[in-house]
């Protein structure tokens, strides 16, 4: 069978052209397919068709928009086995994962369509007689979208469906490790009768397309999802042009567990945040903070769970973890590990790459745990992006916060506790913008305001109804009558 090609779409057609491949990282011998492999005049022409269709886009009324998102969000429900697996063999999550990610892009299709209907500006009286006076919601205008692959689906979706229902037109960059995922999105759009310009995507190196993004003179707003430092440089190139712009970026996100914890849960919820989707989720768990009273017998019970996960390949039954997303991924986990090593001794479980058999195909790791690490470790400052666990120790609830806090990251942070003031304690004074109690630190729903604080996030904050605020704007009338 001819490997299969998915080309770029620009002002409603697919453009042939050079590709780039995309493969299986747990099984490196399958190409999943080849995507189009865009051009900085790409996204010329893809801004300039977005600008074009700007005016009948932003002039249909929010509900006819959202009954095209409805379509959307249909059309992928009839593909979503096939979506799933796609993702699966992309991006190396498990099948159930895989799954859950694309019925959360479903979903968030739906929550946007229905956005449509409401879109609600503001109204307020005047202190002047015979004076009536509202602001209504207009859109920004072309926004470019630049997405990671770690949620290849779902972040795709978080950004385009709010970007449509304001009105806004769209040039989407997905990340070259993981295109095909967010190109079914795209698929969608065209198959729901999206119009032409409205919707388009360029595939290919962010390297070269990034600043064709930031300078294409249509695009007002740049939404960003990615590491640190590309974030950063969206940030210093975007304000020359002062374009509106949000950028969602890494973190080291603590979980705390605390002596009156539930013992069993504590251990599930930092083994689930820390090790599912492979480490490799911006939410996921890499610190362990532990109160001094239970670290030795919560170290114990961490490494016996951790040691009963299945690595493999993801299409399969069983499986927990699947591999690194590429090999470039791996190194850097295998590095941080044998840094791990030098500062914190042999970890207690994992600390390799899996080999032999199946193993030879792709990128695994074992899910890895060292202990006795302290605040001043690499291991315990920078972002790894993988299936290695720090544990910390801490004298007490304060000392915890003290080192939960002690980070430039601000992403997500979770508390086990069953102490309710400990809790509220918790809850107002976490540097994070996503906060979690008893649950794992990972693992959001979109109807909430999403997206950290400190240097994990810059600008408004995307989903639920903050979405809104960035991909809209206000315009303010007077009338005398
Ligand atoms: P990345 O290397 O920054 O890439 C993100 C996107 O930016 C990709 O589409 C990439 O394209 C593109 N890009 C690369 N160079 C660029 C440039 N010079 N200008 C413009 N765009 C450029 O990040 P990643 O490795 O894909 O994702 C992992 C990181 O994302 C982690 O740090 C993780 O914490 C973070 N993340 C954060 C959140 C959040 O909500 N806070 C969510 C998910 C992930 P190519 O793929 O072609 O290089």
């Amino acid at each position: 069978m001819s490997t299969p090609i998915f080309p770029n779409y620009i002002d409603g057609a697919w453009v042939e052209g050079p590709t780039f491949e995309n493969r299986n990282p747990a099984d490196t011998s399958e190409v999943v397919g080849l995507h189009g492999k865009g051009s900085a005049e790409d996204i010329q022409r893809a801004a300039d068709a977005a600008q074009s269709a700007l005016p009948t886009w932003s002039a249909m009324s929010g509900p006819a928009r959202g009954a095209l998102l409805y379509k959307i969000a249909d059309i992928l429900d009839r593909k979503f086995e096939q979506i799933s697996a796609d993702m699966t063999r992309e991006e190396g999550k498990t099948l159930p994962e895989a799954k859950g990610e694309v019925r959360r892009s479903i979903n968030i299709f739906r929550y946007f369509a229905g956005e449509g209907s409401r879109m609600a500006g503001v109204m307020a009286p005047s202190e002047r007689d015979r004076v009536h006076m509202f602001a209504l919601r207009k859109p920004v205008g072309v926004v470019g979208l630049i997405t990671p692959w770690n949620f290849p689906s779902a972040i795709p979706a978080w950004k385009l469906a709010p970007a449509l229902i304001c009105g806004n037109t769209v040039v989407m960059k997905p990340a070259s490790a993981a295109p095909l995922s967010a190109w079914r999105i795209i698929e969608a759009c065209h198959e729901a009768g999206v119009p032409k310009g409205v919707v388009n995507f360029v595939g290919g190196s962010g390297g070269t397309l990034g600043a064709a993004i930031v300078n294409a003179k249509p695009i007002k707003a740049i939404s960003f999802t990615g590491s640190c430092e590309i974030g950063n440089w969206i940030h210093t190139e975007a304000s020359k042009r002062h374009l509106r712009i949000q950028l969602e970026m890494g973190g080291k996100n603590p979980t705390i567990v605390l002596a009156d914890a539930d013992f069993g849960s504590a251990v599930e919820n930092c083994v689930n945040a820390t090790f599912f989707s492979t480490g490799q989720k911006c939410t996921a768990t890499s610190r362990v903070i532990v109160e001094e009273g239970i670290y030795d017998k919560f170290v114990a019970a961490v490494v016996e769970r951790t040691k009963k996960l299945k690595v493999g390949n993801g299409m399969q039954a069983g499986i927990d973890i699947g591999p690194c997303v590429d090999e470039g991924q791996m190194d850097t986990v295998l590095r941080y590990i044998e840094i791990g090593r030098k500062e914190a001794g042999e970890p207690l479980t994992g600390g390799h790459r899996l080999t032999g058999g199946d193993y030879d195909k792709g990128y695994f790791v074992e899910p890895t745990v060292f202990a006795n690490v302290t605040e001043d470790m690499v291991i315990a400052r920078e972002e790894i992006f993988g299936p290695v666990m720090a544990i910390l120790k801490a004298r007490d609830f304060q000392h915890a916060m003290q080192l939960a806090n002690g980070s430039d990251f601000g992403l997500s942070a979770s508390l086990q506790t069953t102490n309710l003031s400990r809790m509220f304690e918790y809850i107002y004074g976490i540097e994070a913008g996503l906060v979690t109690v008893n649950l794992p630190s990972a693992g959001v729903e979109y109807q909430l305001p999403f997206g950290g604080s400190k240097d994990s996030s810059f600008g408004p904050k995307e989903q639920g109804p903050a979405a809104l605020e960035f991909y809209s704007d206000h315009k303010t009338v007077y009338i005398k009558y």
